[in-house]
């Protein structure tokens, strides 16, 4: 598990992120809350070599991907640089940030 929080739809097994009552997929209400499983992969990814605040600057800097999680919800995340699109991460909570790391 990796500990970031999902919705589960209980009528036709959609999952979400953010906190909604209905389901965006079919208008079904009382959504379940589930961790995503932790897999995923990278749809998008950039490296960041100037930190925006200097406590988030790291020699080499660090990469931002947009990654799908194998729940089919597309989430923003920290990363090492170097990865690519298409490469299969694994995502865990690191600060309570979900942050991808390549499998
Ligand atoms: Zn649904």
């Amino acid at each position: 598990m990796s500990g970031v929080a999902l919705l589960k739809c209980r009528a036709c097994g959609h999952h979400w992120q953010f906190r909604r009552a209905a389901c965006p997929a079919c208008s079904a209400i009382n959504p379940q809350p589930v961790e995503a499983a932790g897999g995923g992969t990278v749809w998008s990814v950039t490296s960041v070599h100037r930190a925006p605040l200097p406590e988030w600057d790291v020699p080499g800097g660090y990469g931002i991907a947009l990654v799908t999680l194998d729940e089919g919800v597309r989430i923003t995340c920290r990363t090492e640089t170097g990865l690519a699109i298409g490469d299969v991460v694994r995502v865990t909570l690191r600060d309570g940030l979900p942050h991808a790391t390549r499998t």
